[in-house]
């Protein structure tokens, strides 16, 4: 397997504005620092306890993101650290990181998932529970939302990812008007980055167009 090579075919497909964040969930260190090596800074992982981990392993320089569910009881574990949270799925979990970050005394760089999938079992927020969001914005004062996220249906039907990133990037332009901190659209995987970039992302998040297939099935 031929990470460098993976990364640098991405690279070399993607706009300058669009970050690439290596997704290395359920990969190993090797792995990591191969990618690592090849000049990737920025990864992305789904688990507290992995996260944590593989963190300790790689140099300080790695910006890492999480973008899988995130428990509240786990937030102090990545507060430290963490350079953006991409999951930030309910108003309770925003409240958390606000607390960790008081305690640490820094600003916490968070997206506000949406749900944009057909699928029922994905996590995210409504656009009404986003609004309910940006109304006590100011209450947050160790948290920075600098954009939104959002994970499509689990298909190859291009009209409907279409319409869901279309969504996803109509909702972030209007926000964008009124809460100037939101920069960052996070959208698009392996399957769907091409799709996603032309709707309007500047962050995609893939694995295994990197890493290979991963040995489950998320
Ligand atoms: C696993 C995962 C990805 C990457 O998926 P690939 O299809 O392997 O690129 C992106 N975003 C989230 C939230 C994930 O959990």
């Amino acid at each position: 397997m031929a990470i460098r090579e993976n990364l640098e075919h991405i690279i070399s497909e993607i706009p300058k504005n669009v970050s690439l964040v290596a997704v290395s969930k359920t990969k190993p260190f090797e792995d990591l620092k191969e990618a690592y090596e090849a000049g990737q800074r920025i990864f992305g992982e789904n688990k507290v306890q992995e996260l944590v981990e593989k963190q300790m392993q790689l140099p300080d320089d790695v910006q890492w993101h999480m973008i899988g569910h995130l428990q509240r009881n786990k937030v102090k574990y990545i507060a430290p650290f963490i350079s953006l949270i991409h999951s930030v799925d309910s108003l309770r979990l925003l409240k958390e990181i606000n607390k960790q970050g008081s305690k640490l005394n820094l600003k916490i760089n968070c997206l506000l998932q949406i749900h944009i999938a057909q699928e029922e079992n994905k996590f995210g927020l409504s656009a009404t529970e986003l609004d309910e969001i940006f109304t006590s914005i100011e209450d947050f004062e160790f948290v920075n939302i600098k954009g939104l996220m959002g994970m499509a249906t689990f298909t190859n039907d291009q009209v409907q990812l279409k319409s869901e990133f279309t969504y996803l990037a109509q909702l972030f332009k209007e926000k964008a008007i009124d809460f100037k901190n939101l920069e960052i659209l996070s959208m698009g995987m392996s399957g769907d980055y091409q799709l996603a970039i032309d709707c309007g992302s500047n962050m995609i998040r893939v694995g295994s167009r990197i890493f290979g297939a991963r040995n489950y099935h998320h």
